[in-house]
């Protein structure tokens, strides 16, 4: 692809703004094989963009989370092109790009019940590693940089296997793990972890007793965990009370089957409004062919609507930046974010608490933007999904086969902490399980 030369143009003639919509369109469509030049170098991409409705071609790196790897082990029925673009929001381009090196077609196509993928995308929703384990010690590794795919194959020994470790809160629930040497050196990422699940930082206090099961993953003779994730745990506290395993779609419910997520509405506020711009990942620039994501939804609505979280959760950014203009971001647990753009006011300040259907701004036309509008975006882990077409964390309680799954796959899990926690319990009678 070719990148444009043109240089700043800071007025332009009102003949040539009549006809950009036109020209833009033209040129899209001959970029298939004309390199742009010309007329169309005479203005900037962006000024040629700023007549476009809506186009807001940027992200915002606010705060950017560090990219994770997400896991998924394949069940009976999956296809991977259904995963890939339905549940897991994966580009599809990069599906295309793998299924275009024969190897990795004949690898995937392959790919069967109880095998293990890992990925992990960026910020702006890009692929940049896939793993597949076709058994625990055996599998492949794609990464993709620019483009380029390079495919490996991991042959190093994996050992899985769980944890269990108990203890009682002095200063805080990363001290107390620190000092468990069976985390393989992973205390800090499990602590990470129980702070989306339950509000630790505000909630946990001296005394309160946790036993927490882990799943550690060591590869070769190496002497620390390569990776750890919680599968589950047991947290009996002065002001949190919980109990809670990770279940086949990496979220966590309790032993009755309600999932400690909050409830989420599609969208930030109460009316219709146009959708003036869709999330793209793979929008192209018309005149420069460049992929320039769209991370969000924009819908257009006049200037001081009220927008409202969609669910339960802290607000984590409160801010301005030139493009963005005034900008909210929200966190709801286990990865979920949400973030606002372009508004006129913020009604929420960093830190505080929000409930679904709280006011949190004002929608506005502040920074670079070309009408009034709300850009709104729904992040997991760091990578944007679409707002308006995403499985969003609504259901909160698992449907009765589920359930059963759920229960038969975690009960002796449970039934451990039964006894374990038994004298803990005994005292108060009534034990409470809620999402904190
Ligand atoms: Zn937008």
């Amino acid at each position: 692809m070719t990148e444009s030369t043109a240089t700043t143009r800071t007025s332009r003639p009102p003949l040539l703004r009549a006809m950009v919509p036109a020209l833009a369109a033209a040129i899209a469509l001959a970029s298939w094989w004309w390199a742009p030049s010309g007329d169309a170098a005479l203005m900037t991409d962006r000024a040629l963009l700023g007549l476009i409705e809506d186009s807001d071609l940027y992200t915002v790196d606010v705060d950017p989370a560090p990219t994770v790897w997400e896991h998924y082990t394949i069940a009976q029925g999956d296809s991977l092109a259904n995963l890939w673009t339905n549940q897991w929001q994966l580009p599809e381009a990069a599906l295309y790009t793998l299924l275009n090196d024969p190897k990795s077609a004949d690898i995937l196509r392959q790919v069967s019940p109880g095998q293990h993928l890992e990925w992990r995308a960026d910020g702006e929703g890009s692929l940049q590693a896939l793993r597949l384990w076709t058994d625990p010690s055996k599998g492949w590794e794609w990464n993709l940089q620019n483009g380029q795919l390079h495919r490996s194959a991991l042959t190093y020994e994996r050992n899985l296997h769980q944890v269990a470790v108990r203890g009682e809160i002095r200063t805080s629930l990363s001290a107390a793990l620190a000092e468990m040497p069976s985390l393989g050196g992973r205390a800090q990422a499990i602590a990470a972890e129980m702070g989306e699940l339950l509000p630790l930082a505000s909630k946990a206090r001296k005394g309160d007793r946790f036993s927490l099961l882990v799943d550690l993953e060591y590869i070769d003779d190496a002497e620390g965990a390569y990776a750890a994730r919680l599968a589950g745990f047991d947290y009996e506290g002065e002001q949190i009370s919980v109990r809670a395993a990770r279940f086949d779609d990496d979220r966590f419910y309790t032993p009755e089957g309600k999932s400690l997520l909050p409830g989420f509405r599609r969208t930030p506020f109460n009316s219709e409004y146009r959708v003036s711009s869709p999330f793209n990942l793979h929008r192209h620039h018309p005149i420069t062919g460049r992929v320039t994501p769209h991370l969000g939804t924009d819908f257009a609505m006049p200037v001081g609507t009220r927008v409202l979280a969609p669910a339960k959760g802290v607000v984590r950014t409160v801010s301005y930046h030139p493009l963005a203009g005034r900008f909210v971001v929200i966190d709801h647990g286990q990865g979920y974010q949400t973030r606002y753009l372009h508004l006129q006011k913020a009604e929420v300040r960093p830190g505080q608490e929000v409930k679904q259907g709280d006011v949190i701004a004002l929608s506005g036309n502040t920074g670079r933007s070309t009408g009034s509008h709300l850009h709104y975006e729904l992040r997991l882990n760091g990578r944007p999904l679409n707002p308006m077409t995403a499985s969003l964390p609504s259901r909160e309680r698992l449907q009765p086969d589920e359930l059963r799954r759920f229960q038969n796959q975690y009960a002796a899990y449970f039934d451990l902490h039964e006894q374990e926690s038994a004298t803990a319990v005994a005292g108060n009678g009534n034990r409470r399980d809620n999402a904190g």
